[in-house]
């Protein structure tokens, strides 16, 4: 058995870990991160190509000026890596003028004094040709959004937290931990390892970290699916938005065609929750693609070509759907971040700078109560 002291173990490093482990090297500690998989896997929550990046922000107003703060980080990141990782491009939301998706954007628009431009379903139809909306809808169209090149989001970070002294392992589950004196121990695979402190940031996996408390995450199997289109040139990203449409059957997104894979599509929310990963299928099956091209053939039917590929996710959710950013209430020395409810990965350098805080550096630059553990009725 080998014995190594760490300042802080991370343990998880999907999107929030890698972040917090750059975070933390960036501090001048010296960090462990520990992955049960390959970096940048496609078996939790962070792959998929891109991750959606917006202002005007529907879930709740108090995100505005986190997705601020993400903007300067994942530049500053784009700058030390010398690698492009967002692309911006306008974001188009759409519903009926009472949905929460339009009334959410219209209340953090008018929150933080944002732009936002409002369309009519003809707007939208006349902007950009392959929407089509009856006049029940409106949208309401943000400039200041983007996506994340996710994956390649994930290896930057590691490569850049590396660069910064982090050691950050593969392939090594992380077995148990307990306290140890005023730290932590543990156990994993290959080793036990003691260390001051202990972020636990293990996406759809942390349930399992911290059975005792029995946080009430639950798990939301999503696909992501793209089609072939009639014509990508009509979905490029000069003339093609990013769009989220909530409509009476669900809410649906999409995302212009980056490359050769088509256009992107998928559905948010509306599976059933689950409490493992296990019990996640993993197989996009015939019923996933025929969801999806329902809302293509009326609304965008110009994307309702050929199955190009698809891929399953994982949403990991609180009840309130707003993330888990705190520390442990018996153990000081152990901090979390968990429940991003599928909306966290461009959050992911404000949570490491969070965590840090939280845990390294004892500063509070977040207001944090809507993130607290003690909203929730734990046993
Ligand atoms: C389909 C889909 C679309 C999304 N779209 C958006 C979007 O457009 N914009 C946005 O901001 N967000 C979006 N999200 C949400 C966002 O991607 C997630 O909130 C974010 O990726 C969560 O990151 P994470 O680090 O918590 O989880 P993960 O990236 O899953 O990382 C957790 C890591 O912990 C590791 N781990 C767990 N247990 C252990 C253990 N015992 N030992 C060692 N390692 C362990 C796992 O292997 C994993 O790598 C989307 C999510 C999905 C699924």
């Amino acid at each position: 058995m080998t014995w190594t002291h760490w300042d802080v173990i991370v343990v998880g490093v999907g999107g929030m870990g890698s972040a917090t482990c750059l975070e933390l090297a960036r501090r001048g500690a010296r960090v462990l991160g520990l992955e049960q998989f390959r970096l940048a896997h496609s078996r939790g929550s962070s792959h998929g190509q891109t991750r959606v990046i917006r202002t005007a922000y529907f879930e709740h107003p108090a995100y505005v000026p986190m997705v601020r703060r993400a903007f300067e980080l994942w530049y500053d990141l784009e700058q030390q890596t010398g690698t492009k990782l967002l692309t911006e491009c306008p974001c188009l939301n759409i519903g009926r003028p009472d949905s929460t998706l339009i009334a959410g954007v219209r209340r953090a628009a008018a929150e933080h004094q944002l732009a936002v431009e409002q369309l009519s379903a003809d707007d939208i139809h006349r902007r950009f040709p392959v929407l089509h909306f009856d006049e029940s809808y409106c949208g309401l169209l943000e400039q200041h959004a983007g996506f994340l090149d996710v994956e390649n989001c994930v290896r930057n970070m590691v490569q850049a937290a590396r660069r910064l002294g982090a050691v950050i392992l593969s392939g090594v589950p992380v077995q148990s931990w307990q306290p140890h004196h005023d730290g932590v121990l543990v156990q994993t695979s290959i080793a036990d390892f003691t260390a001051d402190r202990l972020i636990l940031t293990a996406g759809p996996w942390t349930r399992a970290l911290l059975q005792d408390l029995k946080i009430p995450l639950t798990l939301m199997r999503q696909t992501l699916i793209w089609f072939d289109t009639k014509n990508d040139r009509r979905f490029r990203r000069d003339r093609f938005p990013i769009y989220l449409a909530e409509l009476p059957e669900g809410t649906f997104y999409g995302l212009p065609v980056i490359n050769s894979f088509g256009h992107k599509v998928a559905q948010h929310y509306g599976a059933p929750e689950k409490d493992r990963p296990e019990e996640i299928d993993r197989r996009i099956t015939p019923a996933d693609i025929e969801a999806v091209r329902t809302f293509l053939s009326e609304h965008v039917p110009d994307a309702n070509g050929p199955f190009r590929f698809g891929q399953v996710c994982i949403y990991t959710l609180t009840p309130d759907r707003h993330f888990i950013l705190d520390v442990h209430p018996e153990y000081p020395q152990v901090a979390l971040a968990a429940g991003f409810s599928g909306h966290g990965f461009k959050f992911a350098p404000v949570v490491a700078e969070i965590m840090s805080d939280l845990i390294w550096s004892g500063r509070r630059a977040w207001p944090l109560e809507m993130f607290r553990l003690d909203r929730f009725d734990l046993p």
